[in-house]
C-alpha cells in the first residue's frame, strides 16, 4: 500500500495505490522501453506484453507509479478529447471497459453520465452532447446561475485503483517496472540508448509517456505547455444535501463556459471538485511548485470560498484534501500521439489537456500497437504548436 507523503509539495490526494512493483536490477537491453509509469505508460506496457509476450518491456519511472497526474487526477471519466470528438477515435468508454476486462482491472468504474453545466445557454457544448430535457437539477451561484445545459456519456473511477490495476497487470504479464529511475537523456542512434543514474539501456523502440514533465526528453519543449492544476475533496454529504444541490443522480459535471469548474461524487458521497491552473516558476520546473505556498495557496483559498458560496447547503462543508498535479496542453487541445521529433524509433503519447483518465489508457494500448507495427499514427495526434492558450 502506498499513500502519498504527508509533506508532498503537490499536496496529498485521497487515493491509495495498493501495489508496489517488485524491485529488479535494470536490464542492459530491452525490445521496448517506456518512460513514465502513469496511466499511459502502464497501459502501453501491459498491452505490449499481452500482444507480444516474447518481447521484453521495461518501464522507467522517475518517482513511483502514479506519482504524476494519474495518482492525483480527479477520476472523472470522459469520452471525448479536450478538442471534442476526433475522427477515427472510436468509442473510448467501450474501449476502456474492454481493456479493464482483458487486464482484470477493478477500479470502481461507474458510468451514470455527466452533466455539462454553464451560465449561458449558448455555451459551446461537446460534439456528442444531448440537450437537457426538463428543468435543471443544478442551480449554483458562480459568476451567474450555473445550471445544466446538456448531458454526455461518462462517469468516474478510482484513480489509485486504476494505477495499481494497470501496474499489477503489466507486472503479471512480464513487464519490468523500475521506480526511482529517471531518464535524463536518450541518445537517438541506430538503437536508442536511455541514460539513467544507474547506467544505460539499449532498446528497439521507446514510448515517451511523461505528460507535463521532462519535455526535453520527450521532445515537447516547443509543442506543449505544462501547468499545475488544483483539486479538493469535500467530506461526504447526506442524501438531503445531495438532493438540494442537484447531485442526487451522482453524475459528474464540468462547465462548458468559464470560469471553469468540474467535479464528481465518490462512492462514499464525498465530492471531488477542481479548477485553477498554476504556471511553473521561471525555471519552468513544475516540481518546484508547492501547493501550500504562493500563487497555488492563494488560488486554493479563493476556491474554498467559491465552493462554499455555490449553494447554501455547501456553506459549511468541510474540505478534507487539497492537492495539485501536472497537466499539459498544446494550442489546439488535441492529445499528442506522434513520432519523437528526433527519431521514428520514439513515439510520444500524452498532453490530454485534463481529459486523460480514460483517453490515456485507451490510447496507451494504441501506442503499444503502433510500436508493434500493427497500427498507424492518427493524423490528429501530430505535434502542434505550444502557442498562446486563451484562458
Ligand atoms: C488534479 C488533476 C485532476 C484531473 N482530473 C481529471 C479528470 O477528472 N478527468 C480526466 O479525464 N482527466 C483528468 N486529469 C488529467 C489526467 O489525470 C491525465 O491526463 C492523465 O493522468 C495523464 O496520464 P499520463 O500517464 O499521461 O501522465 P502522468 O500520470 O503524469 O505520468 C507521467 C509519469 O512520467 C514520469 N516521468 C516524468 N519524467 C520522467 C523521466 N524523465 N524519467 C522517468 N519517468 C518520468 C512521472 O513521474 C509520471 O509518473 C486531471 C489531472 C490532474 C493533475
Amino acid at each position: 500500500m502506498r499513500p502519498f507523503a504527508k509533506n508532498d509539495p503537490w499536496g496529498e490526494p485521497p487515493w491509495r495505490i495498493d501495489f508496489v512493483p517488485p524491485k529488479r536490477p535494470a536490464p542492459r537491453t530491452a525490445d521496448f522501453a517506456i518512460v513514465g509509469a502513469g496511466f499511459t505508460g502502464l497501459a502501453a506496457a501491459a498491452w505490449l506484453r499481452l500482444l507480444a509476450p516474447k518481447k521484453s518491456v521495461v518501464v522507467f519511472e522517475e518517482n513511483h507509479i502514479g506519482a504524476g497526474a494519474s495518482g492525483r487526477t480527479g477520476g472523472m471519466v470522459l469520452t471525448e478529447s479536450a478538442a471534442g470528438q476526433l475522427s477515427g477515435l472510436g468509442d473510448v468508454l467501450a474501449g476502456l471497459k474492454k481493456i479493464h476486462r482483458k487486464l482484470k482491472i477493478e477500479c470502481d468504474l461507474a458510468l451514470p453520465g455527466a452533466w455539462e453545466i454553464a451560465r449561458n445557454d449558448l455555451a459551446e457544448t461537446s460534439d456528442n452532447a444531448r440537450p437537457l430535457r426538463g428543468p435543471s437539477p443544478i442551480h449554483w451561484r458562480d459568476s451567474g446561475d450555473l445550471h445544466v445545459v446538456s448531458q454526455v456519456r461518462g462517469g468516474s473511477l478510482n484513480p489509485g485503483k486504476q494505477v495499481a490495476g494497470l501496474a499489477r497487470a503489466a507486472t503479471r504479464l512480464g513487464a519490468v517496472i523500475l521506480e526511482h529511475s529517471k531518464i535524463s537523456e536518450i541518445r537517438w542512434s541506430d538503437s536508442p540508448e536511455l541514460q539513467f543514474a544507474g547506467g544505460s539501456l539499449r532498446t528497439g523502440k521507446v514510448l515517451l509517456a511523461t505528460n507535463a514533465l521532462s519535455f526535453e526528453v520527450s521532445g515537447l519543449t516547443h509543442h506543449a505547455h505544462a501547468k499545475l492544476t488544483l483539486a479538493v475533496r469535500t467530506a461526504p454529504l447526506g442524501e438531503r444535501e445531495l438532493e438540494a444541490i442537484g447531485l442526487k443522480s451522482r453524475k459528474s459535471f464540468y462547465t462548458a463556459d468559464f470560469p471553469y469548474l468540474w467535479g464528481r461524487l465518490c462512492p462514499d458521497d464525498s465530492i471531488i471538485w477542481g479548477a485553477g491552473l498554476v504556471d511553473p516558476p521561471t525555471s519552468g520546473d513544475l516540481e518546484e511548485v508547492n501547493v501550500r505556498k504562493g500563487r497555488s495557496a492563494e488560488i486554493l483559498k479563493k476556491f474554498r470560498r467559491r465552493l462554499r458560496n455555490l449553494h447554501p447547503e455547501l456553506a459549511k462543508t468541510k474540505i478534507t484534501h487539497e492537492w495539485g498535479g501536472p497537466i499539459a496542453f498544446q494550442q489546439n487541445f488535441h492529445p499528442i500521439l506522434a513520432y519523437h521529433p528526433k527519431s521514428h524509433d520514439g513515439v510520444v503519447l500524452g498532453v490530454f489537456a485534463g481529459h486523460g483518465v480514460a483517453l490515456s489508457v485507451y490510447l496507451g494500448t494504441w501506442a503499444a500497437e503502433i510500436l508493434l507495427g500493427r497500427r498507424d499514427l492518427p493524423h490528429w495526434g501530430r505535434l502542434g504548436r505550444a502557442g498562446q492558450l486563451d484562458f
